[in-house]
């Protein structure tokens, strides 16, 4: 004769864990050494973003690899891990007459800089003279940051989603 014992029949279905390739939904607060925040989602729409896919600082994928919807953590991620180191050599002084005629360069100005390895983006940091100093280092490189999150879904990409590199839907890619 079987006997039956009282309890719960089948367990409980983990959550899906944060894996390479799976969607990724988050709320985020971001802060700087100072503690002031640069960057959050509270209030808006959070971020979604397929892990693996580089869309989001490495720093961050590394600390999300694992974590369920509900999870929360507080990570601190140094530079090299961010948006990289200062690099001097993104510096550069160059003369006015590089600037499309009839800009009146001054700092703080934004531009795309055509370089050899593609376009990238550099903001006027001096006018002295005939010379203009660019940066095209990231506003946050060499920075540490510190970054308190909340994992709200973590899903299964679609084909779709893999095959564009971006998430569709609430949080991700709106296409027309
Ligand atoms: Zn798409």
């Amino acid at each position: 004769m079987t006997r039956y014992t009282f309890g719960p029949v089948f367990p409980e279905t983990p959550a899906m864990q944060v894996a390479h390739d799976a969607v990724v939904v988050i709320h985020y607060t971001l802060k700087n050494d100072a503690g002031e925040v640069l960057d959050s989602s509270a209030g808006a729409e959070p971020l979604a973003f397929i892990q693996g896919g580089g869309n989001i600082i490495s720093g961050l994928e590394e600390a999300l690899e694992g974590k369920r919807a509900g999870d929360t953590l507080e990570v601190t991620i140094p530079a090299e891990k961010a948006y990289g180191v200062h690099e001097p050599s993104l510096i550069q002084q160059v003369p006015r007459r590089a600037f499309q005629t009839g800009t009146n360069v001054a700092p703080g100005m934004r531009f795309t800089a055509e370089t050899e390895h593609g376009p990238r983006p550099v903001v006027v940091t001096r006018v002295a003279g005939d010379m203009v100093t660019v940066d095209g280092n990231h506003p946050l490189a060499g920075q540490t940051l510190h970054f308190a999150v909340e994992v709200t879904e973590v899903r299964t990409a679609s084909a779709e989603e893999l095959s564009h590199g971006h998430v569709h839907g609430p949080g991700g890619h709106h296409h027309d």
